[in-house]
């Protein structure tokens, strides 16, 4: 059962196509999963369809919702002209047989249809992050994999960071998240996501800054991660 949905801001600017495109997805991917939000979303556009007709044409910009959302269903997501690098780390990994027909049609489109399509990095034995190519996109968008019973790092947020919950399900000192959650934290709030025992947990999660690991260790890794994270994000992207 989903418990946690976008809030009203979300929603409204939504559907008005004045979120940025990563969190348009994670927005996105929620409605797939939540009846509910989607006859909100689906009001607020006739809301606003209702008072932009009211106002003179010039001031329009018409089917501004719509050109967002084929944007994210773009069917050509990947780089076009990816680097020879890049190409291999994408290509380097079979795709599955199976089809994972949990992911929100975005991310599907974004991974050519499988996870295994994207560059993972691995961290620890529990955690592996794969970064979404979404072009001319800066806030840092990308799938966890968190394995059954698995523990993220301790981390602090620097900004703002939405995840959803794709498959499975995680616990924090705060709660505990299922599929199709949409989880927002903000800068300094900190907390050690753990995915329940049963299944691994698939998440999208958006960034605005990379977050800030606690613990020495980590603390001591952290310009590795950083430089990794940053540079599979410019392989994989197109800008
Ligand atoms: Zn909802």
């Amino acid at each position: 059962m989903i418990s946690y949905h976008p809030d009203s801001r979300f929603l409204t600017d939504f559907a008005s196509a004045n979120l940025p495109m990563a969190q348009a997805m994670c927005v996105s991917a929620h409605l797939e999963f939540c009846g509910k939000c989607r006859a909100h979303v689906h009001q607020l556009k006739e809301i606003g369809g209702h008072l932009l007709s009211q106002i003179p044409p010039v001031a329009v910009e018409a089917g501004s919702f719509e050109q967002l959302m084929s944007k994210i269903a773009s069917p050509q997501p990947l780089p076009t002209a990816p680097s020879a690098q890049a190409h291999n780390a994408l290509t380097s990994i079979a795709p599955k047989s199976g089809k994972e027909t949990y992911l929100p049609r975005s991310v599907r489109r974004l991974s050519n249809g499988s996870l295994q399509n994207l560059g993972w990095a691995q961290f620890g034995k529990a955690l592996r992050i794969a970064p979404l190519p979404i072009a001319g996109e800066t806030l840092e968008t990308s799938i966890y994999d968190i394995k059954a019973g698995g523990q993220m790092p301790e981390h602090e947020h620097r900004g703002e960071e939405i995840t959803v919950l794709l498959k499975g399900s995680f616990s924090d000192a705060d709660g505990t998240y299922s599929r199709g959650d949409f989880v927002v934290r903000n800068a300094g709030e900190a907390h050690q996501p753990t995915a329940t025992q049963d299944t691994d947990c698939i998440c999208l999660v958006c960034l605005e800054r990379p977050v800030r690991p606690r613990g020495w260790f980590y603390r001591l890794l952290e310009p590795y991660i950083q430089y990794r994270l940053h540079s599979l994000k410019r392989n994989g992207a197109t800008h």
